[in-house]
Formats: C-alpha cells, structure tokens, sequence
C-alpha cells in the first residue's frame, strides 16, 4: 500500500480524491469508483503500487502511436484498475475491479521496470492496458525515474486525470493516446459512467503542455458511430491542431457487449471525415484487409512511413522531414 500523492483529508475521517474527474469523497474503508484507492482511517491508499499484472515490450506503434519513435519497442505495463465502466471494454478481465480482494500483481519497483526497459531495448515506457491514472503514484515513481535514465514515457488513457495529476505528471510525460470514445454526453454518461467535457479540456491542456497526442476513438455500430458525430470529433481535434494523428478502429464484441462488430467501410468513412476535416494524419485500425495505417507527406503525398500489423515496414523520414518535398513530418522522430 502507498499513501496517495493527490487527495484531501475532509471532516470525520472522509477522504477527497483529487486524481482524476471523478472526485470521489471515500468514507473510512470504503474504496473509489475506480477499486483501487481505500480509506483507511481517514488516509487515502492506492491498493495497486507495485502490483504489476502485465509487462510486455511492445512495438510503440501497438499503443497506438504512429508519430513517436516509430519502430522502437515500449515497455507497457499496467495495474489492476479502471475509472469507467465501459460494458464494450476489451481489457475487461484486468479493468474491471470487483472487489479489494481481487488485487492481485507481481512486487516490481519502479527501478525493476526502468532496468527491464533498458535491458530489453526500449526507448519508452508506457502506462497502458489499463487506465493509468488510478495507478499514478507507482507510474509517477517509475516515470522520474525512467526520465533520469533517458527513456521516454508515454500514457495510454481515457483522459479522465484531474488538472492537479496532469500538471504533476506532465514534466514526465512526452506522449500519450488519449481515447475519445464520443462526442456526447449522454454517451458518457450512460455508457462508460463519466463526463465528456473534462476529456476534451485534457487533450486541450496536453496539447498546449507540449505533450505529443494522438488520438483513438473505438467505433461502435449505433453508439457513436453518425457522420454528424464523427465528423464533430474530427473538427474539435482539427481546431486543437490539425497534427493530432487520430486512429479509428474497429470494435469487436467483448465483455458484456453483444453489438456486432464495424464494418470495414464505417472506418473507411471515419477516416474520409478526418481528413475533410482538415487533420492532416488519419488512420483506420483493427481492420485487416485495407491499408490505412500508412504515414504520407502532408503536402506531397509521397509515403513516409509504411505499417503492418503493429510494424515498420519502411521509414523514409530524414531529418524529420519528407525526403521528396522537405516538408517536415509532425512527430517526435528519433
Ligand atoms: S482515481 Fe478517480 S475514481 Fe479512483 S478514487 Fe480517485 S477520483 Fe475516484
């Protein structure tokens, strides 16, 4: 157990937590929304440091970010843990906390994970799989000192992190997905128990902090999945920036959700409103018969960077640069 970095202490040993747009006020021995942060006597714990349920060095391009050291492998991990309650989430079986009594994970310090890192070749670690803000204590900790040793750090997330724990992180963080699961609040409200507005003012706040961002939104036949919605995420994330790269994917049935999975050409046509929109960098994923995953120069059209399956094929940028044109490429390229 380790003492949360970010909460309140509030009359009669009730706890305020301040992580992420949940706010939970927790009495003694109850947890968060999120099952992994408890009260005890009046001091709020987060249950999950140094509780590791997955490591795996994984392609950057697997988080998914096409625009940050492509090629180069992450070392991603995750505890037990999410803030929503998405009933489509395809990490069900390590999100979705039932019980204290559930948390299992193995005893890695944040050095260990560094070391590893460094052993295995990676120039990043990422906090994915599950939502990396509710375990931020052991993901701060692991971030400082990954950052010392020059490895790069990236958040896999929902977006759903405080003010307060984006600005303590941010210093840390070079890049993150944030997953933008909708443009209406009735979709988060009803369908994953959140808010949208704290969401789009992170990618907002990150952008401007100089953080690298792309975007993933997961396309659900009949939930989010009209032109009119669509197209209304493509143009928040073109007035934010136009070099926001934004993956569409497919969903396929998993946990409590029985909705057939998208149609090859839904994305096609998501990925059609994103560039009408004006992003300059729009990808189509979880798809296997079309290529959309490529990088072409935004002004020459030439291909940068080819992909398959969560791997570089080709990489033809110099200098940061498109080799034909000399149009620099947005992205951090090593
Ligand atoms: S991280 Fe969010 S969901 Fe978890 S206890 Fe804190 S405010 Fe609640």
């Amino acid at each position: 157990m380790k003492e949360a970095y970010l909460y309140e202490k509030l009359n009669n040993k009730k706890v305020g937590c301040r992580l992420c747009n949940h706010y939970c006020t927790i009495h003694p021995n109850d947890l968060g929304k999120c099952g992994v942060r408890k009260n005890k006597q009046g001091t709020l714990y987060s249950l999950v440091y140094r509780k590791l349920i997955s490591q795996n060095a994984d392609p950057i391009e697997k988080k998914p970010l096409f625009h940050f050291l492509p090629g180069t492998l992450s070392m991603s991990v995750a505890t037990l843990g999410c803030n929503f309650r998405c009933f489509f989430c395809q990490n069900y079986a390590i999100s979705q906390v039932e019980s204290e009594h559930d948390l299992y994970g193995q005893d890695v310090a944040p050095e260990k994970i560094v070391s590893q890192a460094l052993a295995a070749e990676c120039k990043s670690i990422s906090y994915t799989y599950t939502e990396p803000t509710v375990f931020f204590e052991y993901a701060y900790d692991t971030a400082q000192i990954a950052s010392q040793k020059g490895l790069k750090n990236v958040f896999v997330t929902n977006g759903y992190m405080s003010k307060k724990s984006l600005e303590m992180i941010g210093p840390y963080l070079d890049a993150a997905n944030v997953d933008l699961k909708s443009f209406s609040e009735e979709f988060y409200q009803n369908k994953v128990e959140a808010k949208l507005k704290p969401v789009l003012d992170n990618i907002k706040l990150m952008h401007k902090m100089g953080i690298w961002i792309e975007v993933t939104t997961l396309v659900i036949p009949g939930l989010n999945d009209s032109s009119a919605e669509l197209g209304k995420i493509a143009e928040f994330l073109n007035d934010v920036s136009p070099n926001i790269p934004w993956h569409i994917s497919a969903y396929h049935p998993q946990y409590k959700s029985r909705i057939p999975a998208t149609g090859e050409q839904k994305v096609k046509t998501a990925v059609n409103l994103g560039k009408k929109a004006g992003l300059k960098y729009v990808y189509g994923g979880n798809i296997y018969t079309s290529d959309l995953e490529t990088t072409y120069c935004c002004r020459c059209r030439q291909p940068l960077i080819k992909r398959t399956a969560f791997s570089v094929t080709a990489n033809h940028i110099s200098e940061g640069s498109c080799p034909s044109c000399g149009q620099q490429a947005d992205g951090i390229w090593e």
